[in-house]
């Protein structure tokens, strides 16, 4: 059996090695690492996969997220409504412009912001909302976008770990995730479902207006070389990241549906154990297992992470301290948000190994053994 790996990215890369190489072989040959041809190659590839009209690529997910909210044009003070439960940049850029965090609840089966809390938490300082799929599950966009039209409030969709998931609205159409919102963002950081060989990010919008707005502040906020109308950064995806996306995209689905075959496998192994509740799939999205994570009750969590590292097996805690417990947000308030889901599935949340690799052995081993511990307990 293979050494079992949280991701698995050098069997992955094996089985494209030829293409990989000859595509960052003929970068390297040009020379054209800035901006060059693959990189409106896979803007274009992307816009047409995930049916948006305009991608942004860009340096990685933290800048998507930091020039989506730059783009609208918000003052200090402004306030963005965001999970606490998520990865720290999604909550890291608000503070970085100098808005203020509004930390909301998420949904205990789905592990996405509540719509009916970011419903309660607006006020008329509200200029931005942030859902975040976490984990591969998609937030209630249906739902969230009805709000925020209410409200006339955007929306960035942080689909760094959602990338390729569909959402079916109550209508019928069906929809990428990340493509719903007022502005997506995405991250090719290595391990996410479609990753680089380094950092790089995206936005996305069929906004127009928005999408000038976006490509010039990360083009230190000019269009025309040495013109700049508007404070920007420099946040570009390079050409040799691009070549390799550019090959692993038409694999997306393929790597999908590998992760769904391996979720399928944990789902079964652990069905009916009272101890374990599984990951949720709400029926208007699919789930695209960024992540495999389980809730455990009346389990000694991190017992359960040491006893697998012993046999072999990683385990992750995402995210081990909700960002409203960050020492970063203490002087944004973050600890006067009482936020008793969050604290909840803090203590009790899992992540066992998932990627496109993983065989029926392996899978075997890491239920059977995660079973073992948890049946003793
Ligand atoms: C990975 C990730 C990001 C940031 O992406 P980077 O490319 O690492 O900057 C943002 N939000 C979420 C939810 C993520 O998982």
């Amino acid at each position: 059996m293979q050494p079992i790996q949280m991701v698995d990215l050098k069997q992955q890369y094996a089985k494209i090695k030829s293409e990989v190489d000859l595509a960052v072989q003929e970068v390297i040959n040009s020379t054209a690492f800035i901006a060059g041809k693959a990189v409106q190659d896979f803007a274009a590839g992307l816009g047409k996969y995930l049916d948006v009209k305009h991608v942004i690529p860009c340096a990685n997910g933290t800048d998507a997220l930091q020039i989506a909210l730059m783009a609208l044009d918000l003052q200090p003070g402004d306030e963005v409504i965001t999970p606490s439960f998520t990865f720290i940049a999604t909550t890291e850029v608000i503070a970085l412009l100098r808005l203020t965090p509004v930390f909301v609840e998420v949904d205990p089966k789905t592990f996405c912001i509540d719509p009916v809390a970011i419903e309660k938490a607006i006020t008329p300082k509200t200029k931005a909302i942030i859902p975040v799929h976490l984990y591969g599950h998609a937030a209630n966009m249906e739902a969230i976008m009805e709000i925020a039209n209410r409200h006339n409030i955007p929306v960035i969709e942080d689909n760094a770990q959602a990338i390729g998931g569909d959402i079916q609205l109550s209508n019928g159409t069906v929809k990428k995730t990340g493509t719903l919102g007022t502005i997506g963002t995405t991250s090719f950081f290595p391990s996410k479902n479609l990753g680089c060989f380094g950092d790089g990010g995206a936005i996305f919008t069929n906004d127009d207006a928005l999408a000038v707005a976006l490509k010039m502040i990360a083009n230190h906020g000019g269009a025309k070389r040495y013109y700049h109308d508007r404070v920007g950064c420099n946040s570009r995806l390079d050409t040799i990241q691009a070549a390799v996306l550019n090959v692993k995209l038409p694999h997306l689905d393929e790597y999908i549906a590998a992760r769904r075959s391996a979720a399928d496998f944990y789902d079964k192994a652990f069905a009916g154990n009272p101890k374990i509740t599984v990951p949720y799939r709400a029926s208007y999205s699919n789930h695209v297992f960024h992540q495999y994570t389980l809730l455990l009750e009346g389990v000694d969590r991190d017992g359960l992470n040491q006893f697998l590292a012993g046999e072999g097996i990683p385990s992750m805690i995402y995210y081990p301290v909700p960002a409203h417990r960050q020492k970063m947000f203490a002087t944004f308030g973050g600890a006067n948000f009482e936020l008793k889901t969050t604290d909840w599935l803090t203590e009790r949340v899992i992540s066992l190994p998932m990627h496109t690799e993983l065989s029926n052995e392996q899978l075997q081993f890491i239920t059977s053994k995660v079973l073992e511990f948890i049946n003793k307990q």
